[in-house]
């Protein structure tokens, strides 16, 4: 049995009520003979159309979850499909779509023949839920944060640079100093043309 879930609902919960379902189902109608080739896709059911939300909202009327649950099947083929509503799910109302769908993938055409599962063949999906599937979304990172951050990262290398960029320029003042002392001391260098063109980065 293939179970194509592209619902939010948990996938094992579903598988769960199915396997339950077709076990009881198969203790009244007999044996399904063909469960591993059953296929079943179970999918979201259409919201309300457009023009009913427009009306609602239009009349500021809050506008009750459509709890809708419908299929279809191959007659005395493998596959089906369910719609489930996206709000909440009841898993009575489940197992009565799917029970059907199973009637049509038995065989049975009409739904005079099908009729409606006895409500005391639902007793036992009390006992189960059907919970949301857990999904590993990613917080979202908020871009201008992300941005800041980065501008923060480049200024701390900026000012990195900056202070190897002083400190050398340091470093050549002192030696050029050096230098002109010597130089003014023998005469090989006359005041005027001492320059002192860095100091006025330090001062
Ligand atoms: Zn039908």
């Amino acid at each position: 049995m293939k179970i194509i879930n592209k619902t939010n609902w948990n996938t094992n919960d579903l598988r769960k009520i199915i396997i339950k379902a077709l076990n009881e189902d198969d203790r009244i109608e007999g044996k399904f003979t063909r469960r591993n080739k059953l296929e079943i896709t179970i999918k979201h059911s259409k919201g309300y159309p457009s023009w009913v939300v427009d009306s609602y909202k239009r009349n500021g009327k809050e506008l009750a979850p459509r709890q809708r649950y419908s299929g279809c099947a191959y007659l005395n083929g493998n596959r089906m499909r369910l719609c489930v509503p996206r709000e909440a799910f009841i898993v009575s109302q489940f197992v009565r779509l799917f029970t059907h769908e199973m009637s049509h993938i038995r065989g049975i055409r009409s739904h005079r023949l099908i009729g409606d599962v006895d409500s005391k063949d639902l007793e036992w999906t009390r006992n189960y839920s059907v919970g949301l599937e857990k999904t590993n979304v990613k917080p979202k990172v908020d871009l201008q944060i992300k941005r800041y951050e980065h501008v923060l990262a480049a200024l701390e290398i900026k000012k990195t640079q900056l202070k190897r960029l002083q400190n050398q320029i340091k470093k050549w003042t002192q030696k050029k100093n050096y230098y002109e002392n010597i130089l003014l001391a023998n005469g090989k260098l006359k005041e005027d043309k001492k320059i002192d063109v860095w100091d006025k980065i330090y001062h």
